[in-house]
């Protein structure tokens, strides 16, 4: 039996992918490439915008015409909205929110999939009521595999709480996609409610997960020899405040993981996505400047650089409070990189506003901006107001914006020429003969080498050229 997911959206998706591939080969599906051989189709589906969300409704138009001539079962899970959820539910066999991916097992063996799982479920019999939150629609394939053993399940919907299930969710180990860069996911969820994000409504509030199970996971990854992990949530920083005094802060636990990098004496490096400004604390940046395997890159999203455009974002900090961190780490990691997101042509956003933007790109030189052209993301609250800056506009604006962090990002490069790094090596380079690699603050880096058996390990380049985005070295050792 073979399986295939199509994974949209961020690095949390993507995560959360590894756990679903682990639950499935446990159930002893095999993954394929190719969607038309799998008996098995899931999407792990993004809201972020309408665009991802209409991929998710053509794939599964398509998927259901195969169901003319196979035995094909079809789910899709990930960052849904409810609206989209009530018309999935006709659409997909299986809708179920992330939390739930432990019983999805169950759920597929209710439908009949043949799996050695489902065939122990087909003699144990259907029919039973079972309660479950999640959906279960009658599956015309599992009628046509064993008419004698089917009948329709009985489903109670129960009301839906994903931060009830999440716990059992992260206990799953998952298939991690390299064997030298992971994600960790430490919290799920989003309590901050910003205008332009739909977060809040498709993953639900902020839950932490216990730090001693985060520290095991990354334990056990670095005793495998993982060299970069990334701890995941949607407010990293904000880790463990649900929990009111019962669990460490976010500095807290930075502050073990830097005593287990001095302990363990092995070399790895772990970075953190994404930090809220509003939750970004002196002791935070503190714990990253004292310890070595704490990467010296921050990504601190800052949206917009202009406070009017930051209140209607409803971002609940102004640009002195970001001004304040920023300093605090210039002073404290002079040696950090320093990353972020900004929104460009939000609704209502004003010439002088932009310009606003335009000017911290100078102040804070950041060293890479992933920089988005506003478009309303459905169930979010700004979609209900006006897109009312021109689409012309909007990309004019970013133009000129990634323009003025190029020249920024250029003049930090071009200073690390004739300087010797230490840089992880990821494969090849899209240029013959080269390897791909980054550094600490994570600047892409390339070098000339065939050594293909450098993937996954520490290389020390000296650099010799700089582009805006990118260094290129030679290999030292
Ligand atoms: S902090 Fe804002 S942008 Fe980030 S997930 Fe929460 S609502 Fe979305």
């Amino acid at each position: 039996m073979k399986y295939h997911i199509v994974q949209l959206g961020c690095q949390m998706n993507i995560s959360d992918g590894e756990r679903v591939q682990q639950v499935l080969e446990g159930m002893g599906f095999v993954a394929t490439d190719k969607e038309d051989e799998a008996n098995l189709l899931g999407v792990i589906a993004c809201s972020v915008r309408q665009k991802g969300i209409d991929k998710v409704y053509n794939m599964v138009a398509k998927w259901n015409k195969w169901k003319n001539r196979k035995n094909l079962i079809t789910f899709v899970s990930g960052c849904v909205l409810p609206a989209d959820k009530q018309k999935f539910l006709k659409m997909f066999d299986l809708v179920f929110p992330m939390s739930q991916l432990p019983q999805l097992p169950d759920m597929i063996s209710q439908y009949g999939v043949v799996s050695a799982a489902s065939i122990q479920s087909l003699d144990a019999g259907f029919g039973d009521l079972v309660k479950t939150n999640h959906h279960v629609a009658p599956n015309p394939a599992a009628f046509r595999l064993n008419p004698a053993a089917y009948k329709p399940v009985q489903v109670e919907i129960l009301p839906q709480k994903p931060e009830d299930h999440i716990k059992d969710f992260w206990h799953i180990t998952p298939k991690y996609g390299s064997g030298f860069e992971a994600f960790i996911p430490i919290q799920n969820g989003c309590n901050k409610f910003c205008t332009f994000c739909a977060v809040p409504y498709t993953r639900g509030r902020e839950v932490s997960r216990p730090s001693d199970e985060i520290l095991n996971e990354l334990k056990h990854l670095v005793g495998k020899g993982f060299k970069a992990i990334t701890l995941l949530g949607q407010n990293v920083n904000s880790y463990g405040l649900d929990k009111k005094g019962g669990e460490i802060t976010f500095a807290g636990l930075l502050q073990k993981i830097g005593e287990f990098g001095l302990e363990s004496k092995e070399d790895f490096w772990v970075y953190f996505t994404s930090p809220h400004p509003r939750d970004m604390s002196d002791d935070i940046i503190e714990m990253v400047a004292q310890y070595d395997c704490l990467a010296k890159q921050i990504h601190l999203p800052v949206q917009s650089g202009d406070d009017n455009m930051l209140v209607r974002m409803n971002r609940n900090h102004g640009m002195g409070k970001y001004r304040d961190i920023v300093s605090t780490i210039k002073r404290l990691i002079p040696q950090a990189t320093l990353f972020t997101d900004i929104i460009v042509g939000f609704t209502g956003e004003t010439e002088e506003e932009f310009n606003n933007t335009m000017k911290i790109m100078g102040e804070f030189k950041y060293n890479m901006a992933y920089i988005a052209q506003y478009s309303p993301r459905p169930g979010a609250a700004s979609s209900r107001w006006a897109d009312d800056i021109p689409h012309d506009e909007k990309k004019e604006r970013y133009h000129r914006l990634t323009d003025e962090m190029m020249k920024h990002t250029l003049d930090y490069n071009r200073q690390l020429v004739g300087r010797t790094l230490k840089v992880l090596v990821r494969g090849n380079d899209r240029k013959s003969g080269y390897l791909s690699a980054y550094t600490e603050g994570r600047i892409v880096t390339r070098f000339k080498c065939d050594q293909e058996d450098m993937v996954g390990k520490y290389a020390t380049i000296k650099v010799t050229n700089a582009a805006p985005l990118s260094i290129e070295g030679e290999l030292v050792n």
